[in-house]
């Protein structure tokens, strides 16, 4: 008998249009989609005029009841992994039935799609060529202080967080990064009301305030990386110029070299220039 497929399947992290096609022909052909919550995939399901058989696999008993799925999967069934929205295993269950799948020696492939992590990245404008996704910070303050520590990195920070929590997320990020970092607030995105605003960390309290409704939704942050990218990103003939301004050549080099990090002599020379 060949054992059938575990398909990873992405869904949309708030309009459902975002299913793509491939991910929604999947849904349909499978036998079952195992679902983290059946009423939420019901409908997306229902928007797609999919009838799948769903089976309820959430986060407390993804274990127990992977064993039957693992068993349907090994006589030839096909199965579809789903979460209540964006990748499943990322900041959701998934991982479980995966890696049984991987024991069992059982297929798995990936229907990539939406992620609240990506789509907040694509729309920060911080270089991402590396990022860290941190997902959801430990809600006890003290713990979560003490992980912010480890996140002052020369790249962006991807954080989940839940809206009973933003306000106070937002305060530890200035007490750690101080005022003049930038954070980019993505609110409820892909929905009605999204919202995506870059700032310096001292002006996020007073957005956040600004709306008494924005302290609900959906939040994910993603933290400008630290001096050293920000140092890399800058231009260093962009800011000679400006410093030629008002400063004589070697005063001006010295500056531009301290700013960006490029050689000072070299700036010198162009300076003279
Ligand atoms: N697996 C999902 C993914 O791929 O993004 C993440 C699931 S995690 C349980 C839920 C968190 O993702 C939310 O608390 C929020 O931080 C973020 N999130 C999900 N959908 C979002 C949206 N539409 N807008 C902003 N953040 C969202």
């Amino acid at each position: 008998m060949t054992p059938g497929v575990l398909y990873v399947v992405a869904t949309p992290i708030g309009n459902l249009a975002d299913a793509s096609p491939r991910a929604t022909e999947t849904l349909k052909s499978v036998d079952r989609v195992a679902c983290e919550d059946t009423r939420t995939t019901r409908t997306l399901l229902a928007r797609h005029g999919i009838a799948a058989r769903t089976v309820a696999l959430h986060d407390h008993h993804e274990r127990r009841a992977s064993a039957a799925l693992i068993a349907a999967l090994r006589e030839g069934q096909s199965i579809a992994r789903v979460s209540d929205a964006g990748t499943p295993a990322l900041s959701d269950p998934g991982a479980w039935l995966v890696a049984e799948a991987h024991r069992a020696g059982i297929r798995v492939s990936p229907l990539p799609g939406p992620s609240a992590a990506a789509a907040a990245l694509s729309v920060s404008g911080f270089p991402a060529e590396r990022f860290l996704f941190a997902g959801f910070l430990p809600s006890a303050a003290a713990a979560r202080r003490k992980a912010l520590e480890a996140l002052d990195l020369p790249w962006p920070v991807v954080i989940y967080e839940a809206p009973h929590r933003i306000a106070q997320c937002l305060d530890d990020l200035r007490a750690r990064f101080g005022d003049s970092r930038e954070i980019l607030v993505a609110r409820e995105l892909t929905k009605k009301f999204e919202e995506v605003a870059r700032l310096p960390l001292g002006e996020a309290a007073a957005w956040l305030a600004a709306r008494s409704e924005r302290v609900k939704g959906e939040f994910v942050l993603v933290l400008a990386p630290g001096p050293a990218e920000q140092r890399a990103s800058l231009d260093p003939e962009k800011v000679l110029a400006l410093l030629l301004e008002s400063l004589p050549p070697s005063e001006a080099a010295r500056l531009a070299a301290r700013i960006t990090g490029a050689p000072k002599n070299l700036l010198y020379r162009k300076a003279i220039k």
